[in-house]
């Protein structure tokens, strides 16, 4: 069952825009000139790289559905497993192409011409060809030379070329082959007309620092668009996609909630909180950002995997603030403490106050919502009360609740103490002293 927003245990606040904001410090630097961070693109491969994590296993129908809810999000491109994979693969491929999508179809494959001719004929409006060009993948894989590939690739390309769709060439384990023969083949493979090149970190070893200096060196070396794959296995995948965006590269793959072979790939949501954080206009002319937590909730459940908890965006917790001087400041401005507004993606952000790491400000707010009359000082004062109780057990909100409203009634109702009987306790001690002692039924 996926994790959901416990929604009774918060206080929803305002959805009021961020104020204040002048000029966004985390964009793009004006200066650099190869950014590609505002004008980039997304090839979306929960249907590929996403097929390939453990757990993944898609029927026709639910690729279509899968397919259909890409499209609809905005992804730019949708990659779907090879067709040479299996003869159902196959099928699909061919029945996602004849969906009629806004986005555009591919496929990826080895970088072999029987693959290829299978490939064109699904009707898929490009395809990815890949080869491994590492010492470890010559090695074992397909143990072919430099010259080889070099050779294999041109005349698949030309084969695909020929037929008016686009055609990605792609090294795989790009960060462990040697520069030179790699800077080689992307130049033959430019010159002789790819729609872009790939980079791809297959075993997810690279760091910004890497990805920015290769991606860079290979800008220089090619006129033809770059693509990028990162894998997470370091925990980089969404660094190193922004790096390769700010050193020229124009597409980033990337799929739902990450899901791939190993721990996977970039995933969608997480690359969407980056980018809308580095250009909000751009990210919400294209995708449709409300749609993430149904479109991750589609493939959780696909998948039968939780939505991690602190997941960008999308976290049962991504929006909610606790402590008192966090909900003080969100109450006033939630500028302070967001960098992201939920509304943006159609959530909301709560304050979550029911806990002993409240402060007056937050009740303050609740008993505005519980349309109570207390003045500052009283609000402080059971503010105390609730404080004392969150020392012994983990509160909720009815807990909050019930000792505001008690408190308010002490208030408001004089109280008149017996001659000589014992005196009446606060309620809300009561409730106090119930949690304190063993309950015996
Ligand atoms: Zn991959």
């Amino acid at each position: 069952m996926a994790t959901t927003q416990r929604s009774e245990d918060y206080q929803k606040v305002s959805e009021e825009p961020h104020k204040n904001v002048i000029k966004n410090p985390y964009g793009p630097n004006p200066g650099d000139y190869l950014s590609n961070v505002t004008s980039f693109k997304i090839i979306e491969s929960t249907l590929r790289e996403g097929e390939q994590f453990a757990n993944a296993f898609f029927t026709t129908e639910k690729k279509i559905e899968i397919a259909k809810a890409l499209d609809d999000f905005g992804a730019d491109y949708i990659e779907v497993t090879s067709p040479c994979a299996s003869e159902q693969c196959r099928k699909d491929c061919e029945a996602i192409c004849n969906l009629g999508l806004r986005a555009k179809i591919l496929t990826h494959i080895k970088c072999d011409m029987e693959a290829a001719k299978i490939a064109v004929d699904t009707g898929v409006d490009g395809v990815d060809i890949v080869i491994g060009a590492s010492k470890y993948l010559r090695q074992h894989p397909h143990g072919k030379d430099m010259s080889y590939i070099a050779k294999a690739a041109i005349d698949v390309i030309e084969f695909i070329k020929s037929k008016g769709i686009e055609i990605r060439f792609s090294s795989e384990d790009s960060f462990r082959s040697n520069i030179v023969d790699l800077l080689n083949i992307y130049k033959s493979v430019n010159k002789i007309g790819v729609t872009r090149v790939g980079i791809a970190d297959t075993v997810g070893c690279a760091n910004p620092r890497q990805v920015y200096e290769l991606v860079k060196t290979l800008k220089s070396v090619v006129s033809c668009d770059i693509e990028c794959h990162f894998h997470n296995d370091t925990g980089c995948a969404i660094a190193n996609s922004y790096t390769a965006l700010e050193a020229g590269a124009k597409l980033v793959d990337v799929s739902v909630l990450g899901i791939g072979e190993r721990n996977g790939i970039t995933p969608l949501g997480g690359f969407m909180a980056r980018m809308i954080a580095a250009d909000r206009e751009y990210v919400l002319s294209k995708y449709k950002l409300h749609k993430l937590r149904n479109l991750e909730s589609l493939v959780a459940d696909a998948v039968e995997v939780n939505i991690p908890f602190n997941n960008p965006i999308t976290g049962f917790c991504a929006f909610t603030h606790k402590a008192g001087v966090h909900a003080k400041a969100m109450l006033a401005n939630p500028h302070t403490y967001e960098i992201l507004n939920p509304s943006d993606f159609g959530l909301s952000r709560y304050i979550q106050f029911a806990s002993r790491l409240t402060g007056w400000n937050a009740i303050k707010a609740r008993v505005e919502q519980l349309n109570l009359d207390l003045t500052d000082d009283q609000i402080k004062n059971v503010t105390g009360k609730i404080k004392k109780l969150g020392d012994v057990r983990a509160l909720n909100i009815d807990d909050v609740d019930s000792i505001i409203k008690n408190y308010h009634a002490d208030v408001h109702t004089p109280q008149v103490k017996p001659a000589n009987g014992p005196s009446i306790p606060d309620k809300d001690e009561v409730l106090l002293d119930s949690v304190k002692k063993p309950r015996i039924d």
